[in-house]
C-alpha cells in the first residue's frame, strides 16, 4: 500500500467547512445502523446507499456505480452463464501452475430426495475448489455421477412393482437407465443452481462405457497379480437385495428382540440345560453346545451331550470361553450361523455346517417340519412347538444388535455362497500405514479409518447376484470349467455377448458360458480418481501430474466403505496412497439435530430453499454453520441470517462503488487501523482456508463487516469520502482505503460467495471475474490494531450517551476523545459531531 506514512493534518481549529459539513451531516438520514457480530439476524433496514441519492448536497456528486438497490440472488444462474462462457474452470493440464487434483465424490442418485445437507456437503467440496484456485494452483474438479449397484435397482422394483429377477435383464437394465437420468438431471441442476465450479461438460458417469471398461481393466490387472480369488464362505447374504454384500455394508440396529431360554436334555444324565437364544429357528442347525468353561455347575457335563429339542439330534457339550455368564445362562448352541461367533467356531472345532436358511430367505429341508418357511415364521413356529412340548423356561424381551442391510434395511443371514473376494488381509499392515501418514481434517476422523482398518478380518467379497453394475469379466470354459479372461481395453458383457477369444486357454475347446454376476459398486466408486485421472491411458502425461491427488472430500458416513476402498483399490494398482490430504464432513441434521429421514418426513429439500434465499445466502450458512467434522443443523432462520450478511455487503460495495479508485494516497491512522485490521482478517482467513476449514474465514468475515468495518470505520471515514470538513488529500485516503477493503473482503469472501462477490466485482472493477484472482498476499502492519479495543469502547460510549439522552445518531454531542485516541481526535469529532474544545 503507498504512502503508509502518518500525516496530521487536522488542527485543533474549526474550518468554515467542518461547520457546514456538520449541518449538512445534520439533515443526513439516519446513519448506519451498527451491529455487534450477532446482529446477522437482524440485518440494515436502512442501506447505507439512501443517504447517496440525498440530493441537492456534496453527495449527490457521487454516483454509485452499482445501480441496483438491493443483492438479487435470481440473478446467480446468469454469473454461472458467465462462467461457462469464459471458461473459468477449465482445467489446463500443460498449466505450468502447481496441480490440485480433488476426488469428488459422485453421488449416488438414490430414488431420495437429496436434502440440505448433501447439498452444503458439496457447497463446500466446491469451496475447497475455489480457495485451491485463489491459492494459484491449476485445479482438477472432476464431476461424475455414481450409478451403479443396488439403489437404483430397487427404486425402479418399488416404483414399478416389479422383481428383477422376473424381468428379462436387458429390460431391466434399461429401466434402470431411465430411471437414473431422471434423477441425475435433478441432481445436477441442484448443483449447477448451487454454484459449483467442476466442468460439468466432462461430467463422467460410473456406469458409462469407458469407466466400466477401467472398472474392469484393473478387475484383469488384480486377477493376473493373484489378489482375487473365488471361494464359497460362510457370507452376509441380505434377503431383501439377494446377494453377498460386504461387512462395510452393514449397520447394527438396536431391535427389541426375544430371548427365549430352551430346555435341552443332557443324554447321559436325563437332566436339563437350559439354552437362552434369539435364533430359536436355527436349532435344525445346531452342532455343539458350548458352557462357561468357569462355571462350576457345569463343569460334569463337559464332555457330555445334548439332545436338541423337536431334532432330536445329539450335539457334544464343551468348555468355551466363549460362552459368557452374562449373556444367557452361559451356556449357548453353536449353529451355522446365527452370526460370526458361530462362524469362528465352527472352524476352529472343525463342525460341519447344516444349512437351515436359503437364499431366498426360507426354511431348507434341513428344518424338517418348518421347511419353506420364512425364518420370520419359523421362530414363532419352532417356539409355539417348543410351548407346545412345555419346553419354553422364560421368554425375555431384550434389546439386541441385528445386523441389517446399510441399501434395504433388511436383517442379514449368514450363508455359505461362493464368492470372488478381493484380498485386504494381507494389506492391512500397508492400509494401517496409508491411514497414519494421510493429513486428515480434522485429524480426530482418523480413528474411524484406523478402527475399521483393526477389525477387518475378511477379504472383500466383490461379486454380487444383480444387474445393475459392471459386469465381472469372465467366461467359463463349459469342458474344463476353467475362467478364461478377456484382455483389457473394452467394456465386456459376458451375460449377454460371445467371449472375444475363439479357444478356452487350458483345454482349448470352443465354447464358453458368461459369468452373470457384477461387480459390488464400490468397485466402481473405488476408482472414481484413477478414471480421473486416465489411469490406464497410453499418454501417461495427464496421469503423472494428476495423480495422486490433493484431497479426498467426504462425509463421515462413508469411511469404512468409499475412503476404505479407495486407498486398497489404488494402492493395489498403483503402489500409492491415492491423496495426502482427507477432508471429512459431518452429517446434516434437522433442525432439532435429528438425521433428515423420509420416514421422519423431516427431510427439508434444497429445491426451494436455493429459490427462496439463493445459492450463495446457502453456502454462507453452510461454511458459518458448521464446525469441521462435526454434525450440524439446518435452519432456516440461520439461512436468512446469512442472506442479511449478503446484502449487507451489497449496501456497502454499492455505497464504496460511488468513489472513484485513487492510486496513491496518505492515510490517516484511522485508515491506517482499519487496514491494519483488515490485515489480520486476512491473516485470519487464509489460516482458514489453508486448513480448508471455511467456518474460520466466514465467521472473521463476517465479524470484521459488521464490527470493525461497518460500524466503526465507515462511521469514521465517511464525511471524510465526501471530502466535507477534510482536504483532497485526506479524502483520497479514504477512498482508496474503502475501495481496498472492499476489494480484499471480496477476494476473501469468493470461495464461500462466489456469486455475489463476481457480481460486485465485474461492476466496479472490471470484466475479469473475481474467480481469477488470488487471494490477497500484501498485508498491511498490524500495529494500529492496538488501538481497537479503545476506539471500540468509546463509540460505544458515545452512541450509549446519545441513546440515554434521547439523541440522534447525527447529533452533536459534548464528549472528550482519550487521550489514548489522540491519534483519531479529527475522524472521532467527525464521526460524532464532538465540537472541538
Ligand atoms: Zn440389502
Ligand atoms: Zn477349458
Amino acid at each position: 500500500m503507498a504512502g503508509q506514512s502518518l500525516r496530521l493534518k487536522w488542527g485543533k481549529e474549526r474550518s468554515p467547512l467542518l461547520v457546514m459539513a456538520d449541518r449538512l451531516m445534520h439533515e443526513e438520514p439516519q446513519s448506519m445502523p451498527r451491529s455487534s457480530s450477532d446482529s446477522k439476524e437482524s440485518p440494515s433496514s436502512t442501506p447505507i446507499v439512501t443517504k447517496v441519492s440525498t440530493s441537492p448536497s456534496p453527495f449527490s456528486a457521487f454516483t454509485p456505480k452499482i445501480v441496483e438497490k438491493r443483492w438479487d440472488h435470481n440473478t446467480e444462474p446468469l454469473t454461472q452463464q458467465f462462467w461457462e462462457k469464459e471458461g473459468l474452470y477449465k482445467f489446463n493440464v500443460n498449466s505450468k501452475k502447481s496441480i490440485f487434483t480433488i476426488d469428488t465424490p459422485p453421488p449416488y442418485p438414490s430414488g431420495r430426495p437429496w436434502h440440505v445437507g448433501a447439498l452444503a456437503h458439496y457447497a463446500q467440496i466446491d469451496m475447497i475448489a475455489r480457495t485451491s484456485r485463489a491459492l494459484g494452483y491449476e485445479t482438477l474438479f472432476p464431476i461424475g455421477i455414481d450409478r451403479n449397484g443396488l439403489p437404483v435397482e430397487r427404486y425402479v422394483e418399488t416404483t414399478y412393482k416389479i422383481e428383477m429377477r422376473s424381468q428379462d435383464r436387458e429390460k431391466f437394465i434399461e429401466l434402470c437407465a431411465h430411471a437414473l437420468d431422471e434423477l441425475e438431471a435433478e441432481m445436477v441442476g441442484l448443483m449447477k443452481r448451487e454454484g459449483l465450479s467442476p466442468t460439468f461438460a466432462n461430467k463422467y458417469r460410473t456406469d458409462g462405457e469407458d469407466y466400466r471398461k477401467l472398472t474392469q481393466r484393473t478387475f484383469i490387472e488384480l486377477w493376473e497379480k493373484h489378489l482375487i480369488y473365488e471361494s464359497t464362505y460362510p457370507s452376509n447374504y441380505c434377503l431383501g437385495c439377494q446377494t453377498t454384500i460386504a461387512d462395510a455394508e452393514i449397520i447394527y440396529q438396536e431391535k427389541p428382540t426375544k430371548l427365549v431360554s430352551i430346555a435341552f436334555k443332557v443324554k447321559e444324565t436325563g437332566e436339563e440345560l437350559v439354552i437362552a437364544t434369539t435364533r430359536p429357528e436355527l436349532m435344525s442347525s445346531c452342532q455343539l453346545v458350548i458352557v462357561n468353561p468357569e462355571d462350576e455347575s457345569y463343569r460334569k457335563l463337559h464332555g457330555l451331550h445334548a439332545v436338541v429339542p423337536i431334532f432330536e439330534r445329539e450335539v457334544e457339550i464343551r468348555p468355551h470361553p466363549g460362552a459368557k455368564r452374562e449373556k444367557g445362562t452361559g451356556a449357548v448352541m453353536i449353529c451355522s450361523y446365527g452370526d460370526y461367533h458361530d462362524v469362528t467356531i465352527f472352524r476352529e472345532m472343525g463342525l460341519r455346517e447344516v444349512i437351515s436358511i436359503d437364499e431366498r430367505g426360507r426354511m431348507t429341508e434341513a428344518a424338517g417340519q418348518f421347511r419353506d418357511l420364512t425364518v420370520e415364521e419359523a421362530r414363532r413356529k419352532v417356539v409355539d412347538e417348543l410351548t407346545t412340548r412345555g419346553l419354553v423356561r422364560r421368554i425375555l424381551t431384550i434389546s439386541h444388535e441385528v445386523p441389517t442391510c446399510e441399501r434395504s434395511g433388511n436383517p442379514i443371514e449368514i450363508i455359505p455362497m461362493k464368492e470372488f473376494y478381493l484380498k485386504q488381509l494381507e494389506f492391512v499392515p500397508q492400509l494401517t500405514k496409508i491411514a497414519k501418514s494421510l493429513k486428515f481434517h480434522p485429524e480426530t476422523h482418523r480413528q474411524i479409518l484406523l478402527d475399521w482398518i483393526g477389525s477387518i478380518n475378511i477379504d472383500w467379497p466383490i461379486s454380487r447376484r444383480r444387474y445393475y453394475g459392471t459386469e465381472i469379466p469372465i467366461w467359463y470354459c463349459k469342458k474344463c470349467g476353467r475362467a478364461n479372461l478377456p484382455k483389457p481395453g473394452k467394456y465386456y458383457r459376458p451375460w449377454r455377448d460371445p467371449p472375444p477369444f475363439k479357444k478356452c486357454a487350458f483345454c482349448g475347446r470352443d465354447e464358453f458360458t458368461g459369468e452373470t454376476r457384477i461387480l459390488d459398486t464400490w468397485m466402481d466408486s473405488g476408482i472414481s480418481l484413477l478414471y480421473n485421472c486416465k489411469y490406464g491411458e497410453k499418454d501417461k502425461r495427464f496421469y503423472r501430474r494428476t495423480y495422486p491427488a490433493t484431497i479426498r472430500p467426504q462425509g463421515k458416513d462413508i469411511v469404512r466403505t468409499w475412503l476404505h476402498y479407495t486407498v486398497l483399490r489404488c494402492f493395489q494398482l498403483t503402489g500409492k496412497k491415492p491423496f495426502t490430504h482427507v477432508w471429512i464432513t459431518g452429517m446434516g441434521l434437522d433442525e432439532k439435530g435429528e438425521r433428515m429421514s423420509k420416514s421422519k418426513g423431516n427431510v427439508v429439500d434444497p429445491g426451494p430453499v436455493l429459490e427462496k434465499y439463493g445459492a450463495d445466502a446457502f453456502r454462507l450458512w453452510s461454511a458459518l454453520e458448521t464446525s469441521l467434522g462435526s454434525d450440524y443443523r439446518y435452519s432456516d432462520a440461520r439461512v436468512a441470517g446469512a442472506r442479511n450478511t449478503l446484502t449487507k455487503i451489497w449496501n456497502l460495495a454499492r455505497f464504496i462503488s460511488s468513489f472513484p479508485q485513487s492510486k496513491t494516497a496518505r492515510l490517516r491512522p484511522a485508515d491506517q487501523w482499519i487496514l491494519s485490521e483488515l490485515s489480520h482478517l486476512t491473516k485470519r482467513c487464509l489460516e482458514g482456508y489453508k486448513e480448508f476449514n471455511f467456518f474460520i474465514p466466514a465467521t472473521e468475515l463476517r465479524d470484521f463487516l459488521w464490527g470493525s468495518f461497518a460500524s466503526h470505520y465507515l462511521e469514521m471515514a465517511k464525511t471524510r469520502a465526501y471530502g466535507i470538513g477534510f482536504d483532497k488529500v485526506d479524502q483520497r485516503a479514504a477512498w482508496s482505503t474503502l475501495h481496498t477493503c472492499l476489494k480484499t473482503m471480496l477476494v476473501l469472501l469468493g470461495p464461500i460467495a462466489p456469486h455475489l462477490t463476481d457480481s460486485i466485482w465485474r461492476k466496479i472493477y472490471g470484466k475479469r471475474s473475481i474467480h481469477s484472482e488470488s487471494f490477497p498476499s500484501t498485508v498491511w502492519k498490524e500495529t494500529y490494531r492496538k488501538y481497537t479495543r479503545a476506539l471500540v469502547d468509546f463509540n460505544s460510549e458515545v452512541w450509549k450517551t446519545k441513546k440515554e439522552k434521547g439523541l440522534s445518531l447525527s447529533s452533536p454531542i459534548d464528549s472528550k476523545v482519550p487521550s489514548a485516541l489522540r491519534l483519531f481526535e479529527d475522524d472521532l469529532r467527525a464521526m460524532h459531531k464532538i465540537p472541538s474544545p
